[in-house]
């Protein structure tokens, strides 16, 4: 269940969290049209908070929209403002940031016309995604036998909730099967994501992500990217298979959620020594020395707020 707080914020004010409720004929909860994200705000190391990557996040909010031709009848600005407004009314140091924009109830039928833009803002508290263990030791995947999004029938640069159909079938086909995490091929047969997380790959010292052909421009592999080249490792992003992968020194995920979680495992096979590689607990560490404000390097990425 996901821990209840104060208020959501909906449309422009705060409402108590179990007032946040729509119509049944919201036009996104029949045809999945509408768009989310998903932002983590940390507890700073020297008492205070921040967001990590807020602008970034609401700005890739207004392109997954703009893709989808939704109007949202607010400013990037605002949405940034009313995320805070929201942590601190919740009075959440940290947490999980759940913006949401939908189109609401007026017409049905796949053309929505005229229907409102609505938005919300959910904050609530989320530790790790996929466990602390799976942090710590790495997880076991399976290649999932549902394929990626092909990129001219859903559009992959947009967050869009009916994308998630995807994801979905393929998470719970995973967890059915004994594993922690689908990983999806692209319409080509290449290896693209996960159901909520980008991958990395590291052979021969070389840390290789996918290019952003039909995966999601996730932040968190933005953020990887810089800091392993400030850290003097080379990144290349390029097309890989799955026996790439297979036979790669380590591999690991990463996504806000998820945050950088190592795979030890994909389709039985041990993946280099079957455990959490070194280069991904190595960007694993700095990276949460940047999102906790221990790197004052990267101090531009966080958007403060005391409560
Ligand atoms: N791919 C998919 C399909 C996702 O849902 C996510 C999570 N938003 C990511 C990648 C990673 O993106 P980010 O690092 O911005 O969270």
């Amino acid at each position: 269940m996901v821990q209840k707080v104060d208020s959501i914020w909906f449309d422009g004010k705060l409402v108590p969290w179990d007032e946040a409720q729509v119509h049944v004929l919201t036009h996104t909860l029949h045809y999945g049209c509408g768009v989310f994200e998903g932002i983590r705000a940390y507890r700073l190391a020297d008492g205070g908070s921040a967001v990590f990557r807020l602008k970034e996040h609401i700005h890739r909010h207004f392109n997954s929209a703009k893709i989808l031709e939704m109007q949202i009848p607010f400013s990037e600005e605002d949405i940034c403002a009313a995320v805070i407004e929201t942590l601190k009314a919740n009075r959440m140091a940290e947490g999980y940031i759940r913006p949401l924009s939908f189109i609401g109830a007026g017409v049905m039928g796949v053309h929505p016309g005229n229907n409102p833009i609505q938005t919300i803002i959910a904050t609530w508290p989320w530790g790790a995604y996929l466990g602390e263990d799976a942090l710590a030791k790495g997880i076991r995947v399976k290649t999932s036998t549902f394929t990626r999004h092909h990129v001219n029938v859903m559009m992959t640069k947009a967050k869009t909730c009916g994308n998630y159909v995807n994801s979905v079938l393929a998470k719970r086909e995973a967890i059915a099967d004994g594993y922690d995490e689908a990983l999806m091929l692209d319409t080509e047969g290449y290896v693209s994501e996960a159901t909520g997380e980008n991958i990395f790959i590291v052979r021969g010292g070389v840390i290789k992500t996918t290019p952003l052909t039909s995966v999601l421009d996730g932040l968190t592999r933005n953020s990887l990217i810089t800091l392993a080249r400030d850290l003097g490792y080379e990144v290349v992003e390029q097309r890989f298979t799955r026996d790439e992968l297979y036979s790669a020194d380590e591999a690991f995920f990463c996504g806000t959620a998820a945050e950088v979680t190592p795979i030890r495992e994909v389709d039985r096979r041990a993946i280099g020594a079957g455990k959490a590689g070194e280069v991904g607990l190595h960007l694993q560490k700095e990276y949460f020395k940047v999102v906790k404000g221990e790197n004052p390097a990267y101090a531009k990425w966080l958007d403060r707020y005391t409560l």
